[in-house]
């Protein structure tokens, strides 16, 4: 059998296997991608999820190079929210039927600890009925340097708070050569992976990512892969707990150090990775499209190489979309339905663990008037 027929009979890849993919006619590695999705998830339907993401701070002392959403502590723009602030932001979500908040910022030392529980708390008490998924890996190592705390502590604390979940972000590439060029100063993978381990430990939510388009060639793209699915069978047999999903996405540079440095990721690069990613991570079932990188019709197409999900609403995300220059900042429910099901699938609103929430009513949804395509700047 070849490499793709293997894939789709259950065998597991190996690195050679994989590193094979990136020289076969893409529509070849499509039909096994999406062939191994069918088998994985319901293959009538394609989720979706209503969220809002809160960016609490600009602040931040990392300075990615990627980056054209942080500031300096001293720059006229820099902010953090206060709680009210987060408050009503979360009361918007729960007026469109949100009610789930991802919420990052920067690594911002004038926020102590104490401040983040505080936050927590403060949420959870007056929304209780709101999942607070926030901070990532590279905000919790900066609050180890602040207090002197291991992850597992901080997490901990924070989880009593009413933390749900630990967001995927920062995972970019997990190979340092490729993600210290970018940003020297970045969570290197094994932090990355360690803090990731320690939030998989707790029971908190976790998710997969994948950025490509700093350079890296398919041998580090692989590496990353196998990172994460090692990871991801780890925290299934030691902790019954692993990554909810995958979220693969290409690099952003407008407004960045990083333009016309980094080469980015083409429509055609990024629909062969995700196929390759469906096809490496066989311990991981949910696969998102990346409308707000790719635009909706990629996303729609990213429905034939390996992905299951649509993303998420996003309201208000501001990182992302401040590197991307199109000024996209959120899709609405009906923009969503209406890719799905033009792409010939069945729509299903899910949670952040994909555990579908209901069917819409997509008549309804419809026959709403607002523009189908977001303006692009
Ligand atoms: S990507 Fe995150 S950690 Fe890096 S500079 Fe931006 S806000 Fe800071």
């Amino acid at each position: 059998m070849d490499v793709l027929e293997r894939a789709v009979s259950g065998e597991r890849l190996s690195e050679a296997d994989l590193l094979a993919l990136y020289d076969l006619p893409l529509p070849e590695v499509a039909a096994a991608a999406h062939a191994v999705r069918l088998q994985k998830t319901d293959p009538r339907v394609v989720t979706y999820l209503i969220d809002r993401n809160i960016n609490y701070t600009n602040v931040c002392t990392v300075a990615c190079g990627f980056c054209a959403f942080y500031r300096t502590k001293r720059q006229k723009d820099a902010y953090t929210l206060s709680f009210e602030e987060i408050g009503r932001k979360v009361e918007e979500l729960m007026a469109v039927g949100g009610r789930r908040i991802l919420m990052q910022g920067g690594v911002n030392p004038d926020l102590p600890l104490d401040w983040y529980l505080e936050l927590l708390r403060y949420l959870k008490a007056h929304y209780p009925e709101v999942r607070v998924d926030a901070f990532s890996p590279e905000e919790i190592l900066g609050l180890e340097r602040l207090t002197g705390l291991k992850a597992e502590a901080i997490l901990e604390k924070m989880k009593e708070a009413g933390l749900d979940g630990l967001p995927g972000a920062g995972a970019e590439i997990l190979v340092d050569e490729v993600r210290l060029k970018a940003a020297p100063a970045r969570i290197r993978s094994a932090d990355w992976v360690r803090i990731m381990d320690a939030a998989q430990a707790l029971g908190l939510y976790t998710l997969a990512s994948m950025v490509i388009g700093f350079g890296e060639g398919p041998k580090e793209r692989v590496a990353h892969l196998l990172r994460i699915r090692e990871q991801q069978d780890r925290a299934l047999s030691v902790h019954k707990n692993g990554f909810s999903g995958f979220a693969l996405w290409t690099l952003q540079v407008e407004n960045t150090r990083l333009k016309g440095k980094a080469p980015g990721a083409t429509a055609h690069e990024y629909l062969r990775q995700l196929s390759v990613a469906r096809l490496a991570l066989d311990n991981l079932p949910n696969h998102q499209a990346s409308w707000p990188t790719m635009g909706f019709k990629v996303a729609q197409a990213a429905l034939y190489y390996g992905a299951n999900d649509f993303g998420s609403t996003m309201l208000e995300e501001n990182v992302v979309s401040a590197a991307a220059g199109h000024g996209r900042t959120h899709a609405t429910v009906r923009q969503i339905v209406r890719h799905i099901v033009d792409a010939g699938f069945t729509p299903a609103e899910r949670d952040p663990l994909y555990r579908i929430l209901r069917y819409p009513d997509v008549e309804a949804i419809l026959s709403e008037k607002e523009p189908l395509e977001l303006p692009l700047a």
